[in-house]
């Protein structure tokens, strides 16, 4: 993957896609500027060569242009991350933002209107990829991790109008895919991989592939219902996915060819409802009532996880082990957390990605020890399930 560190950009004019689809509360102020954080080291090393910087994104889903979705409402934090003035323009593409581009000096930055007030962004659209590329800027980087397996017209189609040597990967992006092949295809053993979140179904490829990569393979949140249901427990009212029982049973089979580890609760916190007022009690996964649901991993699995985790050397984590919004159900999300932080403390190499991991590692004030936490929800998973992300794959061709 070639990147921006061989580039000198003085006196050049980058494209920059980052991802800058950061969370908003209702008096439209940035509630959480991660993303913009992220984008820094590119910003600032183009900048810093003497070069320009001309910032596209997406925010939200606009249907068409809508206000409550503009660019404008993030300026703001953008200079305050940034530490300096950028300029704003209303729009991402046409031949005002030609004349915007055009005047941009050395050391300035202008950032476009949101790509996706144009629908053709998310089609990947040649038309509009070819707008984007005759805006005037000299390279295409792409920093955008975040939207990295679409294949819109600013994340991968854009690319073909830039030759080799005029586009390349940000430090972002550079980064993310580093961390994910330091743990996923060098990572010291044991590797260990913690796997969460409500549905086998939307995260079958990521655990085939992590069949070939891991020492010890967690599985936990509601997913794990559908396996204990294939090992013949009763699961009681607890989410489960029956159409998915025969994969649950053939990818257990597979660990087993493969001398992976799988584990399974051995208790869960089980609940009359699904609500935070429900009654709950602790049992063991054979013992589930019939009208009752497990929303949480139980104290002896965690004690087992924990143990699990210290004695690994490399630890990879995506969703959460219970419903964790419901503070009753929190307790197996934060345990892996705490747990991973501690085996990190002692030099384990750590990456925890997805909104909801994420979101528990900070709730925890650990994001200092994790050594790494992936901006990507989508793009992380498509990585661990082995695939080559388009807009990874565009700036190869
Ligand atoms: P995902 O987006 O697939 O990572 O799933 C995250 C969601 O899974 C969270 O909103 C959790 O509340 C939910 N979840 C985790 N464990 C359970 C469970 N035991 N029963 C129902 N939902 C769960």
């Amino acid at each position: 993957m070639k990147t921006i560190d061989h580039i000198n950009f003085h006196n050049q004019k980058a494209l920059i896609r980052v991802d800058f689809n950061v969370p908003l509360n209702e008096q439209f102020q940035v509630t959480d500027n991660t993303r913009i954080e992220a984008a820094k080291p590119t910003i600032d090393k183009i900048l810093h060569d003497g070069g320009s910087a001309v910032l596209m994104s997406h925010l939200g889903r606009p249907k068409g242009k809508d206000e409550k979705f503009s660019l404008k409402h993030i300026v703001n934090e953008v200079e305050k991350v940034l530490g300096r003035k950028i300029k704003f323009i209303p729009d991402c593409i046409g031949e005002d933002v030609k004349k915007a581009v055009a005047q941009l000096k050395s050391g300035e930055i202008l950032l476009l209107e949101n790509l996706r007030f144009y629908p053709e962004e998310k089609k990947g659209d040649i038309e509009f990829a070819r707008q984007l590329a005759d805006l005037g800027a000299d390279y295409y980087i792409n920093d955008a991790f975040g939207t990295a397996h679409r294949a819109h017209a600013s994340t991968a189609v854009i690319a073909r109008f830039f030759d080799k040597e005029h586009k390349a990967a940000g430090k972002l992006l550079e980064k993310e895919v580093n961390a994910i092949q330091k743990a996923l295809d060098k990572g010291e053993k044991p590797v260990t991989a913690i796997i969460g979140g409500a549905k086998v179904s939307s995260k079958i490829g990521v655990i085939e592939n992590l069949l070939n990569k891991v020492d010890n393979l967690i599985i936990v949140g509601g997913m794990a219902y559908t396996f204990l249901k294939a090992l013949g427990n009763k699961i009681g009212n607890s989410i489960v996915e029956d159409d998915k029982i025969d994969l649950a049973e053939r990818i257990l089979k597979q660990a087993n060819e493969n001398g992976v580890n799988i584990i399974l609760p051995v208790d869960v916190v089980v609940a009359d409802a699904f609500s935070p007022d429900a009654q709950t009690k602790i049992v063991s996964v054979s013992d589930i009532p019939e009208t009752w649901q497990g929303l949480d991993i139980g104290p002896e699995t965690r004690k087992m996880l924990d143990k699990i985790i210290q004695n690994s050397k490399t630890i990879i984590w995506n969703g959460p082990a219970g419903v964790f919004e419901f503070d009753p159900f929190a307790k197996g999300t934060e345990s892996i957390g705490l747990s991973i932080g501690k085996a990190s403390e002692k030099g384990a190499y750590s990456l925890v990605g997805g909104g909801d991991s994420v979101a528990a590692v900070k709730k925890l004030g650990l994001t200092e020890k994790i050594s790494y936490i992936s901006t990507g929800g989508g793009a992380l998973l498509e990585m661990l399930e082995g695939k080559t992300l388009p807009g990874i794959a565009a700036l190869n061709e």
